[in-house]
C-alpha cells in the first residue's frame, strides 16, 4: 500500500532496485494515478507485484447523482473503518470533498458524522488517496464538459481536519507539491478548532479556510457545535481574521441553515456583521437532515429570504446547491446508512 509511505521514501518499498523506480512509481501515484498497478507501464511486473496492493482501502460503493456529475465512494480500511469522499464535476473545475477522519468527535448536532462519534484519525496517505483515488477514476471515466483531473479539494467529509493537524498538514503538503493541485484550490473546513487555525495560519500554502459559523450568537452557537464552549466566536472571528491577513486570502464563512433555528432575521443580521468584519464570503447550504435528529431543513423560499437578508446587511453571500441529495452525498451521511 505505497500511498502509506511518503511520496520522497518510496524507494524504501524497492530495496535492490535503481532509484529511477522510485521516481517512475511516484508518478504513477501521485502525478497521472492509475486504478490498477498493471497499468504502470513502464514498471516491470515483478516491481508492481512488490506493492503488495494499491490502495490503502478497498471500494465498498460507488454511487453516481446528477447525471453522472456527482460521484459519491465509501471506501473501507482493512481495520473496517470507513472513509468518504465525493467528487463533483463543473464547467471548469472538478471538486473533490474528502474525509480526514473515520467518523469525528466534535458532536455537532446536525451532522451525521458527529452523532455517530469518533472512530480514528486517518493517516495522511488515507487522506492522499482520495485524491489519487478520484484522479484515477476521472481519468478512466472523465466527466463530460468537465476538466480531466481534481481540480480542487475541500476537506469536507468526515471529520474534523485541524484535530488531524499533522496527517492533515502533510496531505495538503504531498497535494499541493507533488501532486499539483493548487494551495488556493485546497479549502480547509473546520468546526473552529482555535489551535489548528492558529498553526495553520504559519503554514507556506496559500489554502482556503473555511469555517463552520452556524450561529453568530454563543448561546445559539454552543447547542449545535459543542465545541464552541471551549472555542467562542470571538476567539475564532480573532483567528480567522489574522489568517486572512497572513495569507491574503479571504476566509468562507459556511452556515448550514436549519428551519426555526438558525434562519432567524436576527441570525441574519448577525451573520452578516461578522462577515462585513472579516470581509469573508457566506456560503449558506440547506440542512440535509439526519437520522438522530429532528433538526429540519427550511423551505427553499424560506432559505432565499435569509440569504436576501444576509445581503442587503452588506454582505457577500452565496446560496449553494447541495449536489447528490439523493445518493445521501451530505457529510457522513452514507456511512450512516452502512454502518
Ligand atoms: N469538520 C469540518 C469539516 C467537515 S463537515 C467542519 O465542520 O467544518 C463539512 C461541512 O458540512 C461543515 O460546514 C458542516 O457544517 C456541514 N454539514 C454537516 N452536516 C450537515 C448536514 N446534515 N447538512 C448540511 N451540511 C452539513
Ligand atoms: Fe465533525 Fe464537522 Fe460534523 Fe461537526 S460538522 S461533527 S466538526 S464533521
Amino acid at each position: 500500500m505505497p500511498y502509506l509511505t511518503a511520496p520522497e521514501a518510496l524507494g524504501e518499498l524497492l530495496p535492490g532496485e535503481p532509484s529511477y523506480r522510485a521516481d517512475q512509481l511516484r508518478r504513477w501515484l501521485y502525478e497521472a494515478p492509475v486504478l490498477d498497478p498493471a497499468d504502470m507501464t513502464n514498471l516491470p511486473a515483478a516491481v508492481r507485484e512488490r506493492l503488495g496492493g494499491l490502495w490503502p482501502f478497498t471500494v465498498e460503493e460507488q454511487q453516481s447523482a446528477d447525471g453522472g456529475r456527482t460521484i459519491k465512494w465509501l471506501f473501507r480500511a482493512p481495520d473496517g473503518v470507513a472513509i468518504e469522499a465525493v467528487l463533483m464535476g463543473y464547467r471548469s473545475r472538478v471538486t473533490l470533498c474528502i474525509s480526514s477522519q473515520a467518523g469525528c468527535a466534535m458532536g455537532c448536532t446536525f451532522c451525521a458524522t458527529g452523532q455517530f462519534g469518533f472512530d480514528r484519525h486517518l493517516d495522511a496517505g488515507e487522506i492522499t488517496a482520495q485524491v489519487a483515488y478520484a484522479g484515477a477514476h476521472l481519468r478512466e471515466h472523465p466527466i463530460e464538459g468537465s476538466p480531466d483531473r481534481v481540480t480542487n479539494v475541500v476537506f469536507m467529509g468526515m471529520g474534523e481536519p485541524l484535530a488531524n493537524y499533522t496527517h492533515t498538514r502533510e496531505a495538503i503538503r504531498r497535494m499541493v507539491e507533488v501532486m499539483g493541485i493548487s494551495g488556493r484550490s485546497v479549502t480547509v473546513s473546520t468546526v473552529g478548532f482555535l489551535p489548528g487555525m492558529e498553526r495553520l495560519a504559519t503554514e507556506p500554502w496559500p489554502v482556503t479556510l473555511a469555517l463552520s459559523l452556524h450561529a453568530a450568537d454563543d448561546d445559539l452557537r454552543q447547542r449545535l457545535v459543542p465545541i464552541n464552549r471551549r472555542y467562542p466566536i470571538d476567539d475564532l472571528i480573532t483567528a480567522a481574521a489574522t489568517y486572512a491577513e497572513t495569507k491574503g486570502r479571504r476566509v468562507t464563512l459556511e452556515w448550514t441553515l436549519m428551519d426555526g433555528v438558525n434562519d432567524t432575521p436576527e441570525q441574519a443580521r448577525g451573520l452578516a456583521a461578522i462577515a462585513r468584519e472579516l470581509r469573508a464570503h457566506v456560503n449558506v447550504i440547506a440542512l440535509n437532515p439526519t437520522p438522530l435528529s429532528d433538526l429540519q431543513r427550511p423551505s427553499a423560499r424560506a432559505a432565499e429570504a435569509f440569504v436576501e437578508r444576509v445581503a442587503a446587511a452588506g454582505a457577500n453571500v452565496t446560496l449553494r446547491d447541495t449536489r447528490g441529495r439523493d445518493i445521501d452525498a451530505a457529510c457522513g451521511q452514507l456511512r450512516a446508512r452502512k454502518g
